[in-house]
């Protein structure tokens, strides 16, 4: 059945940079069956659709979204030696620690990203040297029509926070992973956590690292090298704490980040020599 549809939902609620307008519709999906619904109802009736995880990595529109926006909280979890089978809505940020505290090693490194599972493979998102892709080992997809898929990692392509699925239109609904068993791994995550809350501006709504690293450097210590740290425009700022994160200091707006955004790439083009690249995924209120 096709699950509730909310009209003119603001998206700034479920965005953790809190920016966003209205979606033109919005719906969670919990199941399997409610996504390929949703995705369903969507290529019937010609309506662009956005799935959406923790919304950790989207600066929407200032405008909204003028589609179906569909927020993902298919969670079941099972555990099976080191096999893992995840929902596509479980938190990321929660398997690292469920699997560090059961003895399994690989997914550390996911304690603290304020994710969804689903996103995480999306984005390839990744820290502390490691990346989601290392230790997957197969993903159930539903496509455009709801028809679902099911791929090999080998199958699949991964590269530093890109993954096949930017380049395919559907949903990502579960995962296999194959971790390594490892006595160490909750101290490892334990250190990883601590880590995190000294060095990333977690008090302050943002969706993260904003620009990639470019070879052989990172955007934050070129970010700070010229001079920007709390450098602002309107209500969004550079993190005094992390260069590389802009945070939503008083009520920014999409625009506010995205001037502050350019103004930083210029102003470290100028320093440095270095052109940065976006990280962050900007969705626009129309999508192509
Ligand atoms: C405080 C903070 C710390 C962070 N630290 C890190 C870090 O250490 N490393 C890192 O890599 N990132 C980090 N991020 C960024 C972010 O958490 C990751 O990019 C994450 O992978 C996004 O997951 P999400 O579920 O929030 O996805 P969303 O932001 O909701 O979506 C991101 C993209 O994925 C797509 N998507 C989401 N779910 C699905 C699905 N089920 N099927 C198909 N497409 C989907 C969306 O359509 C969108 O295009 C951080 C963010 C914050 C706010």
């Amino acid at each position: 059945m096709l699950p509730l549809l909310q009209a003119y939902k603001p998206l700034k609620e479920v965005s953790t940079f809190g920016i966003g307008g209205p979606a033109r519709l919005f719906t969670v999906v919990s199941s399997v069956e409610e996504m390929q619904e949703a995705l369903r109802y969507s290529f019937r009736e010609k309506i662009p659709f956005f799935i959406l995880g923790k919304g950790s990595n989207c600066l929407f529109d200032d405008k909204g979204f003028d589609g179906l926006v569909i927020q993902n909280k298919i969670s079941h979890l099972e555990m099976e030696g080191n096999q893992v089978d995840v929902g596509s809505g479980y938190s990321f940020s929660m398997l690292g620690l469920k699997t560090a505290k059961n003895h399994l090693g690989g997914l550390e490194f996911a304690s603290g990203i304020p994710a969804t599972v689903g996103g995480s493979i999306y984005m390839n998102a990744g820290a502390n040297g490691k990346e989601t892709a290392d230790h997957l080992e197969e993903v159930l997809f539903a496509n455009e029509e709801g028809e679902i898929v099911s791929y090999l990692k080998k199958d699949l392509i991964f590269t530093y926070r890109h993954s096949s699925f930017q380049n395919m239109k559907g949903a990502i609904l579960s995962a296999k992973f194959s971790l390594t068993p490892s006595p160490t791994a909750r101290d490892k995550q334990f250190t990883i956590i601590e880590y995190r809350k000294k060095t990333q501006p977690y008090q302050d709504p943002s969706a993260g690292c904003v620009f990639r690293n470019p070879e052989g450097a990172t955007a934050g210590a070129l970010i700070e090298k010229s001079g920007l740290k709390g450098f602002s425009v309107g209500g969004a700022q550079v993190s005094t704490m992390h260069a590389n994160f802009i945070v939503n200091k008083e009520n920014a707006s999409a625009r506010d980040v995205l001037h502050l955004a350019q103004e930083v790439e210029r102003l470290v083009k100028d320093a440095t020599g270095v052109k940065l690249e976006m990280e962050i995924r900007c969705i626009p209120y129309q999508s192509s």
